[in-house]
């Protein structure tokens, strides 16, 4: 994962990127996350990462984990390697 390197992230306190709940506060803590991505030089990578990984927690390029379910039903398969 050597895009890790270039994550925009990488100074940000983790726990952003890992809302509990689906309240406002839990959106309002993924639309700060989000906007991290979006400035994030690899957020391509790091979607894909997390789809080909099931990863069913948090915020992962830009995408939540039901994005992420719904990317995984629709394109299984079809990711370019990564
Ligand atoms: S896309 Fe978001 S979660 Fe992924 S590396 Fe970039 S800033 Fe971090």
């Amino acid at each position: 994962m050597g895009w890790r390197e270039s994550a925009a992230c990488r100074g940000e306190d983790p726990e952003l990127f890992f809302p509990i709940g689906d309240g406002g506060p839990a959106e309002r803590q993924t639309a700060r996350a989000r906007a991290v991505c979006l400035g994030c030089p690899v957020m391509p990578q790091c979607r894909d990462w997390a789809v080909r990984n099931g990863e069913t927690e948090g915020v992962w390029g830009g995408t939540t984990a039901a994005e992420r379910r719904l990317i995984r039903r629709r394109f299984v398969g079809r990711l370019p390697d990564g």
